[in-house]
């Protein structure tokens, strides 16, 4: 396996939390897909924000080829679609930054009808950061652990009919 451990031990955030994934160790994690691991998002300010992890240490989408782009694309709209089924949003948001931890990850952001003008119409970033990092929205585990049940329910449904 190509660079998992690229920027060595601690160096990476993401890696870091693959190899937890990988050890059973990650309290988040929704399930391993073909590109990587899907993990439900340390904030829950917006129920469902998960993320799909690249199973490689890469920066860019592009640096991906091949069958590896292609099962990356595939699975983080696999991923939308179960956030999508199981919180009934009203809209998936994706987004791929990677400014601050430029390993490839896409942000599934599940939106609401109840979200107030003006911050529902535009990224989730767009909320003041005191809001969403308020302590009742972090990930807990004796709270989140259905949904991430949940999803990963959906996730198996839609694998096996969108191959
Ligand atoms: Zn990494």
């Amino acid at each position: 396996m190509p660079s998992a451990t690229a920027g060595g031990a601690g160096a990476c955030l993401i890696c870091d939390r693959i190899a937890l994934a990988a050890r059973g160790e990650n309290p988040t994690l929704i399930a391993e897909m073909k590109s990587g691991y899907a993990v439900l998002g340390d904030n829950q300010f917006l129920r469902g924000y998960s993320l799909l992890l690249a199973r490689d240490h890469v920066r860019e989408l592009h640096e991906l080829r091949g069958a590896a782009r292609d099962a990356f694309l595939k699975d983080m709209v696999i991923l939308g679609e179960a956030v999508s089924r199981v919180t009934k949003a009203v809209k998936v948001n994706y987004a791929m930054l990677g400014n601050t931890d430029p390993h490839l990850h896409c942000h599934v952001h599940a939106r609401y009808g109840y979200e107030p003008e003006p911050y529902c119409r535009g990224p989730i970033t767009g909320y003041p950061r005191e809001m969403r990092d308020a302590p009742q929205h972090q990930f807990e585990t004796a709270r989140d652990s259905g949904l991430i049940a949940s999803i990963r329910e959906e996730l198996r449904v839609l694998a096996g009919t969108a191959a």
